[in-house]
């Protein structure tokens, strides 16, 4: 038997996720990419075969399975369609800042209907003039008869329009930088706050994208997440947390592509046999599972620290490395998968072209691949590794 590091149960729903996405989601991929239509029906089946689930604790109607279980599950969907990988993964960024700072109220009303997939979420930080520099944002809120009242405006944001719930971050005091930052809990409906554009993308093209304004939106008071100030830390804890089911997005792009490739490759002929046996794609082919094999090292480490309970700089940075190392593997692997293929690589009618374009964004959001290193930097200066050098001269 292969070796695996999932145990029997895990791998038996990895099993369940991985016909669904075969059997369900693969026909659909190409068509989602074209149509660049939001999937409900892929949200419908992960409502049905309880999907959504998978990302939240017993007590909230989840399965309780843990992180490892989720990253896999959004690995195994991105191996056939990078966007309905991306509704997963989605589902936690709009749910971690309920998980880890939401009172017990704010939890009881809206973690089940999250973890049933009932409602989407949707976690709103970008603004047209501050992505990286996050604690640049203009949008303000402010109490004002016992409701908060936001102003501004945010950018590129994932889900919009078709999330019910909306972590949002806004200053409560704009002059105290990171210190003024504040997350909040907007509900669609919210009176003052309308979705008013959504971006045509390069790839994950199904996914919504889109321009968040809030003209006066007023929410209840009741809806602050964690304490006044505190929203930025908040901010960064998510992304701790969520960035490694980018890294798993990634992750089932290359996968999909190396597999694939390989198929094409063993039938394909140039030459007077397979292209599979001449020794440069070898050397291609090779090189794609060793990067998708050593990512995933990365990836599915993150996940047994997470269930490990580990927190705090360790997890940090193991959470960045794991994002690096996917994004860049998969933008590369997608690559030579167009090459494997030739010509048929670069038409639409070969999915290994929607899979080069999905793998672009996994370099981008949730922190751009240059943000990842200087946060692994950061913590590398954190750490104190004196003691390797003591007689070292
Ligand atoms: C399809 C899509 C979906 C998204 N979904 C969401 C979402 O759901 N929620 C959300 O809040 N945001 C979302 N984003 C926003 C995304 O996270 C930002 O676009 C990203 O963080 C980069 O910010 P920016 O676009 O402002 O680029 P900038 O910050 O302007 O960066 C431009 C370039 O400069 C580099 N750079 C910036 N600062 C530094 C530095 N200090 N050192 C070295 N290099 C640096 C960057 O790496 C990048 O290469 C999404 C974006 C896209 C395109």
């Amino acid at each position: 038997m292969a070796y695996d590091v999932l145990t029997d149960d895990q791998q038996e729903l990895r099993e369940l996720v991985r016909t669904l996405a075969r059997e369900r989601v693969a026909p659909r991929a190409a068509e989602i990419d074209e149509s660049h239509e939001f999937p409900w029906d892929v949200v419908e089946l992960f409502r049905e075969h309880h999907l959504f689930g998978l990302l939240f604790d017993e007590e909230w109607g989840g399965t309780g399975t843990g992180t490892l279980l989720a990253l896999v599950a959004i690995e195994e969907l991105s191996k056939v369609c990078a966007t309905s990988g991306l509704i997963l993964a989605v589902q936690e960024l709009g749910s971690l800042g309920l998980k880890l700072d939401g009172t017990r109220e704010q939890q009881e009303q809206w973690l089940p209907r999250l973890a049933s997939g009932e409602i989407l979420g949707a976690y709103a930080l970008t603004e047209a003039g501050s992505g990286s520099d996050s604690a640049a944002m203009r949008t303000t809120a402010r109490l004002d008869d016992g409701e908060y009242v936001l102003d501004g405006s945010k950018r590129f944001i994932t889900n919009a329009g078709v999330a019910g719930l909306y972590t949002v971050f806004a200053k409560t005091d704009p002059d105290a930088g990171h210190a003024g930052i504040s997350a909040f809990l907007v509900e669609a409906e919210a009176p003052g706050f309308e979705v008013t554009r959504l971006e045509p993308k390069m790839g994950i093209s199904g996914s919504t994208t889109g321009e968040l304004a809030f003209d006066g939106c007023r929410i209840p008071a009741g809806n602050l997440l964690g304490r006044e100030g505190e929203g930025f830390r908040l901010a960064m804890r998510i992304l701790d947390r969520s960035r490694p089911g980018v890294a798993a997005q990634a992750l089932g792009i290359a996968q999909g592509a190396t597999d694939y490739a390989l198929e094409y490759a063993k039938s394909r002929e140039t030459m007077g046999k397979p292209i599979a046996e001449h020794q440069l794609i070898q050397a291609k082919l090779a090189d794609m599972e060793t990067e998708c094999e050593a990512a995933r090292g990365l990836l599915y480490r993150f996940g047994q620290m997470a269930d490990a309970g580990v927190d705090g700089p360790e997890l940090t940075k193991a959470s960045a490395m794991a994002k690096l190392k996917c994004g860049d593997v998969a933008m590369a692997v997608t690559t030579d998968a167009v090459q494997i293929l030739g010509g048929y690589g670069y038409i639409k009618e070969y999915p290994v072209e929607r899979f080069m374009r999905d793998a672009k964004i996994t370099q981008i959001y949730e922190g751009t691949q240059e943000i990842q290193r200087l946060v692994i930097a950061r913590e590398m200066v954190r750490e104190s590794r004196a003691f390797l050098l003591a007689g070292v001269s």
